[in-house]
């Protein structure tokens, strides 16, 4: 387990957005642990609600039928950035949740706006109740969920860089799937399309947020990045307030 080796000088909340193969996750969750902040995974909310509408027999492609159903399932995050859990209903739903057919599937059930209304207010108050600062990841966060985020940070890399990244987390889990370097690559741009192209809070990157093109980086440097970034973002906080 990582300790927080470093400190930020104020619990600052940080929104971490970009598109997927980023090094979103990975970054997000090791900064969180070097600065002892919490850790919350966005789109693992977005694929725990497909993975409960799919389990019981919802239509993803149905607007309505997803709106309906919405409220229905019980979604749990736990922000340990050491251990981070997601529970549906009470069940754990950490590993069904990375399937194929939930990735297929998140895109148009994270487009219909009763979802995103209250995954939203989950994520709010999930962020109001981080004792010590958060870092939130996902797609619209620094421009919906959280505004007035301490730093925003939009990640962005190539759709090469961000596919070879993809398919390397995929082996073991799906080897048929790794080896497949172009339909990776074909998906991932079908998703950010999706993603991108919807009405409700598309993915997009905040006026105010610092963007780090991650292509030519390490997971290293990007984490070092992040890490100043945050320490910068505390240290004003922590001037703000003591003024
Ligand atoms: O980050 P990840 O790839 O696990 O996200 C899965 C999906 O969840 C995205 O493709 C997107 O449809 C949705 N999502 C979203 N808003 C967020 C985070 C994820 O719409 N803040």
């Amino acid at each position: 387990m990582e300790t927080a080796a470093r400190t930020a000088p104020a619990a600052v909340i940080v929104a971490i957005d970009g598109p997927a193969g980023t090094g979103k996750s990975s970054t997000s969750k090791a900064v969180a642990g070097k600065l002892g902040l919490g850790y919350l995974d966005t789109g693992a909310q977005y694929r725990a609600i497909t993975w409960w509408m799919l389990n019981n027999g919802i239509d993803v492609n149905d607007a309505t039928a997803v709106a309906d159903a919405a409220a229905k399932p019980v979604i749990v995050s736990g922000t340990d950035p050491a251990a981070p859990t997601i529970t549906v209903d009470g069940l754990d739903a950490a590993g069904p949740i990375r399937t194929q057919e939930v990735t297929a599937a998140v895109s148009a059930v994270s487009a219909v706006p009763e979802v995103r209304a209250l995954i939203t207010d989950l994520q709010r108050s999930i962020a109001a109740e981080a004792p010590n600062g958060i870092v939130v990841e996902g797609r619209d966060i620094g421009i919906t969920v959280l505004p007035d985020a301490d730093l925003k940070v939009f990640l962005t890399a190539s759709p090469e860089a961000r596919a070879a990244r993809r398919s390397g987390e995929l082996k073991g889990k799906d080897p048929q799937q790794a080896t497949d370097l172009a339909a990776t690559r074909e998906a991932l741009i079908k998703r950010d399309a999706a993603d991108s192209g919807r009405k409700t809070s598309p993915l997009a990157k905040a006026d105010d947020a610092v963007e780090v093109d991650t292509t030519e980086l390490t997971l290293e440097q990007v984490i070092e990045c992040v890490v100043t970034l945050i320490e910068g973002a505390g240290a004003e906080k922590a001037g703000r307030v003591a003024r």
